[in-house]
């Protein structure tokens, strides 16, 4: 008897501890949450294993030097029993009222929620009165694992043909791309997909969507250049922005002429307001697009003694859609003699690929080791 009214005196007290929730909602999920709050001596406060699971937060628990650890998006937090100070870094916070401790649970004031989002993480959390929204997918860490190799054209659509051996651009990027995959794959720890592995036609919007359905870290669109001047050679790597030169206009041109194989209505989405957005997303890579291009221009003309043409920009559709560091390469010129005779050779073929795995391992070491 003694025990039951024991137990229900005890509910009695959780209850009336019990002063409202936050709700909880998450970017890009469906998932569902929410944070309650308990009030003592007037104060708001919620349970720190509460926070952890909403966070997916870790919490350690030193008895000897009476701390709480609680590590969230890759950072520390210490509380300190019956004290009302947490520190974070090297600097120590005021909370206003002590962590209480009750029947094992870790109650913490309230006042922590704000210090989450004012100060510790800003670009984790958003919270107003009654609910947080955490956004969970920014603390993903940028690892490059996936990687589209985009071969360019294909099927009735030929590229750029040789003025002198009627070579034609679809074939030879694609043995450039096989060859990429076969070095990157075996080499590093990554998964290469293929826009395309034989000669079929795949739209300029189909690869970008290709890139981003299998999640891609990186998009290499590969290409033989041509020119009007038959004099011109040499190599040049794009990223996407806007065309600074009449000559990257060009190019931008040619290459955005793929479209005139599509049919209408997919025509129709490369003048979509969708493709603002898009851009504006693309944007986003911009840093790390440029980056990759440097080094995949001088890796290219180091190990191929083509013509340093210079990283440019333009904008193709197909990196227009690319939510991820996307650059197109022109590897040589099909319109001049000399570059069309290279880009027949096996082993010119094949210093391509070795020099676009090897700047795609270049740029992974940079940002693996950031991270
Ligand atoms: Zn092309």
């Amino acid at each position: 008897m003694k025990k039951i009214i024991i137990i229900v005196a005890f509910m009695f007290f959780t209850i009336s501890l019990f002063a409202g929730e936050l709700s909880v909602s998450y970017v890009n999920s469906s998932r569902k949450d929410h944070l309650q709050i308990y009030k003592f001596n007037n104060s708001s406060y919620f349970d720190i294993h509460d926070l952890a699971r909403i966070f997916e937060g870790e919490i350690d628990i030193e008895p000897n030097s009476q701390t709480i650890n609680f590590t969230v998006f890759n950072k520390k937090c210490r509380f300190f029993f019956d004290n009302k100070w947490v520190k974070f870094g090297n600097k120590n916070y005021n909370l206003f009222n002590k962590i209480i401790i009750k029947s094992g649970n870790f109650y913490i004031p309230k006042h922590f929620l704000k210090l989450c989002v004012n100060k510790f993480f800003q670009e984790f959390i958003v919270i107003d009165k009654s609910r947080i929204i955490v956004n969970l997918a920014s603390m993903e860490q940028y690892l490059i694992k996936r990687i589209v190799i985009d071969p360019g054209h294909g099927g009735k659509d030929p590229g750029a043909v040789g003025s002198y051996l009627q070579l034609e651009e679809k074939d030879i990027v694609l043995n450039i791309a096989k060859k990429t995959k076969e070095l990157l794959e075996k080499n590093l720890d990554v998964t290469v997909f293929l826009t395309r592995d034989k000669d079929r036609f795949v739209s300029l919007g189909d690869r970008t969507d290709f890139a981003n359905n299998h999640q891609a870290d990186l998009f290499i669109s590969i290409h033989c250049n041509a020119a009007y001047n038959k004099k011109v050679n040499g190599t040049e790597v794009y990223y996407l922005s806007t065309a600074q030169t009449d000559e990257a206009r060009a190019v931008e041109a040619m290459e955005n002429d793929a479209i005139r194989f599509e049919d209408p209505e997919s025509i129709k989405r490369y003048s979509d307001l969708d493709f603002i957005l898009y851009d504006m997303r693309q944007n986003e890579y911009l840093i790390e697009s440029s980056e990759l291009a440097e080094i995949c221009q001088k890796y290219l003309v180091q190990e191929l003694n083509t013509k340093d043409k210079g990283v440019k920009q333009a904008n193709f559709y197909v990196l227009r859609g690319a939510f991820m560091p996307a650059i197109l390469v022109e590897v040589a010129f099909l319109s001049n003699k000399s570059d069309e005779k290279r880009l027949k050779s096996d082993n010119f073929q094949k210093g391509s690929a070795i020099s676009i795995y090897k700047s795609i391992k270049k740029f992974k070491e940079k940002y693996d080791k950031m991270n």
